[in-house]
């Protein structure tokens, strides 16, 4: 499980971390700054959706990107956004059936998150062998 490297911001980039299945968060980070105008919000480094959607959809080829705010049933691999307790918005991890939590206090990987779930970004792998092409396979 990788680990933000601070408690205030970096949630995003350890997500991403996660989600591409890299070793330490420099290497996500890595991916990320080139594009940091883009896929960051500037002096925070936080992300909102159209930010995570803009870098998995770059990032993770051969997957179908798709943003929502309400968990449809049979999630995969996914971002989810919540909402903490000071009603701040943070990212987890979530490979289908357990959630990854960046934060330095958390613990899991956990089958629960206990927080109310504001959006997420879901990654269907697309099987048509051309995602350019492909008007829908995996995707729901
Ligand atoms: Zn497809």
């Amino acid at each position: 499980m990788i680990k933000q490297p601070s408690d205030i911001t970096g949630c995003g980039v350890a997500v991403i971390a996660m989600l591409l299945g890299k070793k330490t968060y420099k290497c996500a980070m890595d991916l990320v700054e080139p594009n940091r105008d883009k896929w960051l919000v500037s002096r925070t480094d936080n992300m909102n959706i159209h930010q995570m959607k803009l870098a998995l959809g770059q990032l993770m080829r051969g997957f179908h990107v798709v943003s929502g705010r309400k968990i449809p049933e049979g999630l995969g691999l996914a971002a989810i956004y919540v909402e903490t307790n000071n009603l701040l918005k943070h990212w987890v991890a979530f490979d289908g059936e357990h959630y990854f939590d960046p934060l330095s206090t958390a613990k899991g990987p956990t089958f629960r998150i206990n927080r109310r779930v504001a959006g997420f970004v879901a990654l269907y792998p697309c099987t048509s062998g051309d995602l350019e092409t492909c008007s829908g396979c995996n995707k729901p």
